[in-house]
């Protein structure tokens, strides 16, 4: 079973930190593949691809079964979600359960995400829901069979959604950005992530 995590991580912060470890401990079987997207298609990242990347591999270097995926860096165009579930599709097979996972706040913009019905057929979802709040399905999403046992997901290899309960870990890219840029050195990331940041000058100002 292979579970992905897409974003933009800019930059990667303690609340995408929490959802991977809780993706890790839901699925013990499964390899997390941590996917940042090289250009996003609704807005332009602020730090450059190489420095997103390069803070991904740092963090994740020490864990086993989480690993930073660079098909969207090394894929021309915008990274739209659907053309990496087909790769994974091609690269896994037919019969691989494949599970997109995405943040509440994720899911209830799926339907802007480019041909978001195209997902259905080629994976799982799992929506992480924070401190027990269940966010709504998204229409989308309606025609997939909701299961309540992550063991479930492993009988087929797309079509189903589930949800995970996830800690609140309230914060974004964009409160990291906006409190270095007003100076504040306490900020809600890792400290290797941190000392990143300072070292490389990043997002000094809210727009560099
Ligand atoms: P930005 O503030 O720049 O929009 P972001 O913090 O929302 O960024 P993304 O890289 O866009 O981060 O998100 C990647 C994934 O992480 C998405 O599925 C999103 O829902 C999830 N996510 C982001 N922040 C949190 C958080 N604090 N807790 C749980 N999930 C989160």
């Amino acid at each position: 079973m292979q579970i992905l995590f897409g974003g933009t991580f800019d930059p990667v912060h303690n609340g995408h930190v929490a959802m991977m470890d809780a993706l890790s401990a839901a699925f013990p079987h499964a390899l997390v593949h941590v996917i940042p997207n090289r250009l996003p298609p609704h807005r332009q990242s602020v730090a450059d691809s190489g420095h997103r990347l390069a803070m991904l591999d740092l963090l994740l270097s020490g864990y086993e079964r989480i690993t930073v995926d660079r098909i969207e860096m090394e894929r021309d165009g915008p990274s739209y979600t659907v053309d990496t579930l087909k790769a994974f599709r091609a690269e896994y097979g037919p019969d691989e359960p494949l599970v997109l996972s995405m943040g509440a706040d994720a899911a209830r913009g799926l339907a802007r995400w480019h041909q978001p019905e195209r997902i259905v057929e080629l994976a799982h979802v799992c929506i992480l829901d924070r401190d027990g709040q269940t966010a709504e399905t998204p229409d989308v999403l309606a025609s997939m069979r909701p299961v309540d046992s992550i063991d479930a997901l492993a009988g087929s290899a797309f079509g189903c959604l589930c949800r995970l309960q996830t800690p609140a870990v309230p914060t974004s890219s964009t409160e990291v950005r906006g409190l270095i840029a007003e100076g504040i050195e306490t900020l809600p990331v890792p400290q290797e992530i941190h000392d990143y940041i300072s070292n490389h000058n990043l997002y000094r100002t809210v727009n560099d």
